[in-house]
């Protein structure tokens, strides 16, 4: 099996709950969602095609084109170390009984 890691023309950019990896080669892209101790191995996408990445380094954003009329836009937020946007839920603890609680019907 091909790992991510030995893929050539990958690209990855790190969001605050995810990590994508853009084969720029094949214009695929798939998303690993990160866990809560920030690991990246747990869930993920499947490879998916995409038709163009837009960096934006200055405000930290990057935008995937799904199609390519270009109507159908993913718009992302480049995680950072440390980072503003994610700092608070990283240190709000989320307890079992307000699990259950949410989970209640
Ligand atoms: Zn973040």
């Amino acid at each position: 099996m091909e790992s991510d890691e030995s893929k050539n023309d990958v690209t990855s950019i790190e969001s605050c709950n995810s990590v994508w990896l853009f084969d720029v080669k094949a214009m695929e892209f798939k998303r690993k969602i990160r866990n809560t101790s920030g690991e990246a191995d747990t869930v993920s996408t499947d490879w998916r095609p995409y038709f163009g990445l837009e960096v934006d380094e200055s405000n930290k954003s990057f935008v995937v084109q799904l199609n390519e009329s270009g109507t159908r836009l993913l718009k992302s937020w480049i995680h950072k170390n440390p980072c503003n946007r994610c700092s608070d839920s990283n240190t709000t603890e989320i307890s079992l009984e307000e699990i259950n609680k949410a989970l209640e019907p």
